[in-house]
């Protein structure tokens, strides 16, 4: 069902600039492939000072912002890399699953990448990463609307005319704020698998890096080798019978140096082997409980939601719910966001500094109270957290409660307003705050959209889990191990 990759652009700067084009060439599919690609070229930028990932819809831009500004007030120096490598092993897929509902096309778009991440500052041990991974990216369009974003519009506060997509973020000129359809299609989520195919190095590289990290173990590891008598029969019991061992010459030792460092890549060979069965195993304990949990979700929040709003996939949905929450991780004003309603927050996420989607969100509970749905999920993250010496990253697992009106229709026909306050008339955006900048009069956020009433961390649930799942791996695995051993020895008899 993979898409064949038709790029009508070569190089990622005319896909930044077909996608910021609105992707006005008439082609849906083509504007999605060319959003697709031009976030993964802008996400590596995104924490430089002043960038806009315009390939993001406004949420995830946003979102992209506040964390850029947390990291800058922790006065960490973060460089992150995405680099497809040389010789690219696979070329991104995009479409490679769609969904449909009632406004919505929602598909995914994956790309490989070696992910290089570095954060330092004074006083704290630096943080290095180097991940293969798969960048999987949901592109949101709408399913039926009108192209506007090369349409001139005159700016109503200073007369200046800029298309569309201009005043995205603003009319350039006088700073006026807009109130508008978001101009699809747009990047509205994103995740990191690990991917170890992905690694660009050859082999034999790979071979003789692991080989080399392995010999400060490895040395002292086959010393026994020199270090006994010649003349001592070589059994087992002699290596434990320090009386037998003797001082080596040097030119002994020298050449045992050397003729480990040849048979390095050998034992590298055996090192990568194994470190690549452990990060499986690791992944499994960490992805089993989200992939069971995760299971039913889309089935479970389609029939129930059909009745309710059928404007809504699960996938159109877990994207906007988990970018609303990372604003709300990386937000220092969350009292003044229009779609928090959560009463009390604390200061749990006051020191995360990267927090990334695993690409599981479960859906829990759907009730309909007081004209509003109401829908429970847990969504699952990695927080890097800032500990002042250090970073640290731990998996984590949030409860979210999200709502929205059931009374007021759902539309996507293009519209634009100034954003004025009913105050004093100044403009601003009042999606980043309800409240406004220069007279702090509060003012209504629209109806239409999805607002967060509850966040609670269930960390510890899924913890539990895990360990089940650990165990119960472990279990089969040595089970496994007896039986053969069992019956090569009834083979033997
Ligand atoms: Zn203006
Ligand atoms: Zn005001």
């Amino acid at each position: 069902m993979c898409a064949e990759n038709n790029q009508n652009w070569r190089t990622e700067e005319e896909a930044i600039a077909l996608a910021s084009s609105g992707g006005s060439t008439g082609n849906r599919q083509e504007a999605r492939d060319a959003v697709a690609s031009a976030f993964r070229v802008e996400l590596g930028h995104a924490m430089e000072p002043g960038a806009k990932v315009m390939s993001a819809d406004r949420e995830l831009r946003y979102c992209l912002e506040l964390q850029r500004d947390r990291i800058a007030r922790k006065n960490i120096c973060f460089t992150e890399e995405f680099d497809p490598g040389k010789a690219p092993v696979r070329s991104a897929a995009n479409n490679v699953r769609s969904w449909q509902d009632g406004h919505y096309e929602t598909s995914w778009s994956v790309g490989y990448i070696n992910h290089k991440k570095t954060a330092e500052r004074d006083g704290m041990k630096t943080f290095k990463r180097k991940d293969p991974q798969s960048i999987c990216e949901t592109i949101v369009d709408v399913r039926d609307g009108e192209d506007v974003s090369g349409d001139t519009y005159c700016c109503p506060n200073c007369g200046a005319v800029a298309t569309i997509r201009e005043l995205q973020e603003g009319c350039s000129q006088c700073g006026t704020s807009f109130r508008m359809t978001e101009l699809y299609p747009k990047v509205g989520n994103y995740f990191f698998v690990p991917d170890p195919g992905v690694s660009t190095d050859p082999i034999w590289k790979t071979m003789i890096r692991y080989g080399l990290y392995s010999l400060p173990v490895t040395i002292p590891l086959f010393s026994p080798m020199i270090l006994l008598d010649q003349s001592s029969t070589s059994s087992l019991l002699s290596l434990v019978s320090p009386e037998k061992w003797t001082v080596p010459s040097l030119s002994r030792v020298i050449a045992y140096i050397i003729a480990m460092i040849i048979m390095s890549p050998i034992i590298g060979y055996f090192v990568w082997f194994l470190s690549i069965f452990f990060a499986g195993f690791k992944t499994l304990g960490k992805e089993t409980p989200a992939a069971l949990s995760v299971g039913s979700s889309r089935k479970r929040f389609a029939s129930q939601m059909a009745k309710i709003s059928p404007a809504y996939t699960f996938e159109t949905f877990s994207s906007k719910i988990t970018t609303l929450f990372r604003i709300l991780v990386f937000s220092d004003s969350r009292e003044s966001l229009p779609f928090n309603a959560v009463k009390e927050i604390g200061t749990d996420f006051d020191n995360v500094v990267d927090c990334t989607f695993h690409g599981w969100m479960s859906c829990k509970k759907i009730k309909v109270e007081n004209n509003s749905v109401y829908v429970t999920g847990d969504v699952f993250v990695d927080t890097t957290r800032d500990l002042g010496d250090r970073l640290k990253v731990r998996s984590e697992v949030y409860q979210i409660t999200a709502a929205r009106r059931t009374d007021v229709p759902f539309s996507t026909n293009f519209s634009i307003a100034k954003i004025q306050c009913p105050s004093c008339g100044a403009s601003f955006n009042s999606f980043k705050s309800k409240n406004c900048p220069y007279c702090g009069k509060e003012c209504e956020p629209p109806k239409e959209d999805w607002v967060i009433s509850d966040v609670k961390n269930v960390r510890k649930k899924y913890l539990f889990k895990r360990v089940f799942w650990i165990v119960v791996v472990i279990a089969i695995l040595a089970l496994s191990v007896i039986t053969t051993l069992h019956s090569i020895q009834t083979g033997i008899r």
